[in-house]
């Protein structure tokens, strides 16, 4: 029997000879990896919907428990193309498929999977349109940082409550005010760095639209939010060096 679904093609690999692996990711199944044979084939008629970033209608039988299931075909729903052909957006979708790769491979929950699926079309189609890569990312850094139960407090002094505060303790978890800074000595931020960081932490599906088209963040602001994330997370993204390396804000 037919199984149909509708996946995000995230990453393809080469698999055996002219096979390909395509890493997918639906909104029933989280991430699904599929054998896609003869795909690396110049007459391959999947090739075009399987590109990465593409979403596409595949159709298999489900193998229930399987790690990889054999693709039978796949026809385009979207292709996504100026994610392939804009190294600045290459270069944030590369992070975010890394982000979802270890986020939901190791702790995956099951009722996250709607969200994380708008989330990942969210982060595509917005990509896709704007000139402001960063605002994309931010998003989905703080969406991971939700999924795993970890956003930073910016409401108040994560140790006492009090509303006036200068720092930010990575340690503690979010914001600190001037007493409890002196003693943690955690490092001090302009209130204009603590309000930007505020503003990224509210950012969420339901206002995600507005805030694409926002003031880009810092780097300096983007980079701490990923040190939160990968400290608090327990996760490195190899794909993070590279973003820095292309340094995507110009
Ligand atoms: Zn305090």
């Amino acid at each position: 029997m037919n199984d149909r679904l509708d996946v995000f093609v995230l990453q393809v690999t080469d698999y055996k000879e002219h096979d390909a692996l395509v890493k997918t990711l639906s909104q029933t199944h989280g991430l699904l990896t599929f054998i896609a044979k003869g795909l690396l084939k110049p007459e391959s008629k999947n090739a075009s919907a399987c590109q990465p970033f593409s979403e596409a209608n595949f159709t298999y039988d489900h193998q229930e428990g399987k790690g990889l299931q054999i693709l039978h075909s796949a026809t385009m729903i979207e292709s996504h193309r100026k994610l392939r052909e804009d190294l600045s957006k290459q270069v944030v979708m590369a992070v975010i498929v890394e982000l979802l790769e270890q986020v939901l491979e190791d702790n995956y929950d099951p009722s996250l999977s709607d969200e994380v699926h708008k989330s990942l079309k969210v982060a595509v189609e917005g990509l896709e349109t704007t000139d402001k890569p960063l605002n994309v990312l931010v998003f989905f850094l703080v969406q991971a940082l939700s999924w795993l139960g970890i956003e930073p407090q910016v409401d108040e002094c994560t140790v006492c409550g009090e509303s006036k505060i200068n720092s930010i303790s990575m340690d503690e978890g979010g914001f600190v005010c001037s007493d409890c800074q002196k003693e943690l000595q955690s490092p001090i931020f302009t209130a204009e760095f603590l309000y930007a960081f505020r503003i990224v932490n509210k950012v969420d599906l339901s206002n995600v639209k507005r805030y694409l088209t926002y003031q880009a963040p810092s780097m300096e602001l983007v980079d701490y939010l990923y040190d939160f994330l990968a400290f608090h997370g327990n996760l490195s993204l190899k794909s993070w060096a590279f973003l820095k390396k292309w340094s995507i804000i110009n």
